[in-house]
């Protein structure tokens, strides 16, 4: 087993760890280790949400969790000799649960705090739990689905120059001021409250609290991209943006679907990754790089059949939109959980279970006016009933208690 260079204590706060974790981005956040190229080593990391959310049946704290907190993130761990211009080499080499810990979580977000990607059609908070069992996750909350885990990182990256920082924090505004009082918020402005910033204090923390970049999009760092892929064996290309690139990381999934589409989406969890780095020196440049480059690893659940729901973009409206892929993909995911229905889950089951399962989402095609067409491909073998459809119908059954707020 790797040294493991950052250890977290779940019985304890974020901010009472041993060494301290942040969450948000910019390149005065220090390091909190430092590393070789070449080094092999152990990180670990807390949920996203810090502990806020407990293995029980009430989504109260679904409900009512502190979104500000979000995400909290392992790091920086600065590599010697990185360079700004560099191409900073990760290998996730493994990642696991904590062994104490063998439990993960999906809920669905209200409208009013945190929303998701279908917040229109279940603006409620809701909650699933999910056993692990070795490679395979089971839920009381959602019955009749069991499958492995495609475990990944939703955020890893490396940390921004100021000069990046200052235009994700001009362009994000601009996106804000076109509808300042939007519920769901259209981005995530800097947020003083509940910032924990690592080791840093005192007067340099008050300014860089006011500058520091919220963790919740992916941006050219790479962040927080939720690319299920990411799994076991992968190797990321990362850019580096400011001296020893300080990478962190966090927002372990046990699994999860493509767009982790409920927000609080995936099976997320608290765990360890086991990496390698290294570095390609003037990379950026050589490779025309702006965003990261990954290759997935070669340890994949693997399932033969899916059943494949197709979406356009009309909205449910019946309104024709022009190639929107946004809309087509929302449709799919819709079409998706009105079929599992017929089943006897209800449809904020259907939505996570859409969330969590290796589910592949596709861009099927783009250029067809004035529809896109998405495709959101379910594997079959992950139920333990047909869902395919026949002259005999779907098999209705309980398929678990939901755990809603009161
Ligand atoms: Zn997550």
């Amino acid at each position: 087993m790797p040294k493991s260079l950052i250890s977290v204590d779940l019985r304890r706060s974020p901010a009472e760890q041993e060494i301290l974790l942040h969450n948000r981005w910019h390149p005065e956040i220090p390091p909190v280790v430092s590393v070789n190229p070449g080094a092999v080593f152990r990180i670990e990391c807390m949920d996203w949400t810090g502990g806020q959310i407990g293995d029980n049946d009430s989504a109260n704290d679904v409900r009512d969790v502190e979104l500000p907190q979000v995400h909290y993130l392992s790091g920086p761990i600065a590599v010697s000799g990185a360079e700004p211009g560099d191409i900073l080499v990760v290998d996730l080499l493994d990642i696991g649960a904590l062994p104490d810990s063998e439990w993960g979580f999906t809920g669905i977000f209200a409208k009013q705090n945190g929303g998701g990607f279908l917040t229109e059609h279940y603006p409620e908070a809701k909650k699933a739990i999910w056993n692990f069992s070795g490679i395979y996750a089971t839920s009381r909350h959602i019955q009749g689905v069991r499958f492995a885990g495609l475990t990944h990182p939703g955020l890893i990256g490396c940390a921004p120059s100021a000069e990046l920082l200052a235009t994700w924090n001009k362009r994000e505004a601009a996106l804000i001021a076109t509808a300042p009082t939007r519920v769901p918020p259209l981005a995530a402005p800097p947020n003083p409250q509940r910032a924990l910033l690592g080791q840093l204090r005192g007067a340099q923390f008050d300014r860089v609290v006011m500058e520091a970049a919220r963790t919740v999009p992916p941006r050219e760092h790479g962040g927080n991209c939720d690319i299920k892929n990411l799994s076991r064996g992968s190797r990321i290309y990362f850019p580096v943006y400011c001296k020893g690139g300080n990478l962190s990381m966090g927002d372990i999934h046990f699994s999860q679907g493509d767009g982790e589409i409920s927000f609080c989406g995936a099976i997320e969890m608290a765990g360890w990754i086991d990496l390698h780095v290294d570095l390609i020196k003037g990379g950026m440049s050589k490779y025309g790089m702006l965003n990261p480059i990954f290759k997935p690893g070669p340890v994949e659940p693997r399932y033969s059949e899916y059943l494949v729901f197709e979406g356009i973009s009309v909205d449910e409206q019946g309104t024709q939109l022009y190639l929107d892929a946004h809309v087509a993909y929302r449709r799919a995911c819709l079409n998706a959980i009105e079929y599992l229905k017929k089943f006897g889950y209800s449809g904020e089951q259907a939505y996570m279970l859409l969330s969590t399962a290796p589910v592949e989402g596709r861009v099927s095609g783009i250029v067809d006016i004035p529809n896109a067409c998405c495709t959101v491909a379910i594997p079959t073998e992950i139920f333990d009933f047909d869902i395919r459809p026949s002259t005999k119908g779907p098999v209705v059954a309980p398929r678990g208690m939901e755990a809603a707020a009161s």
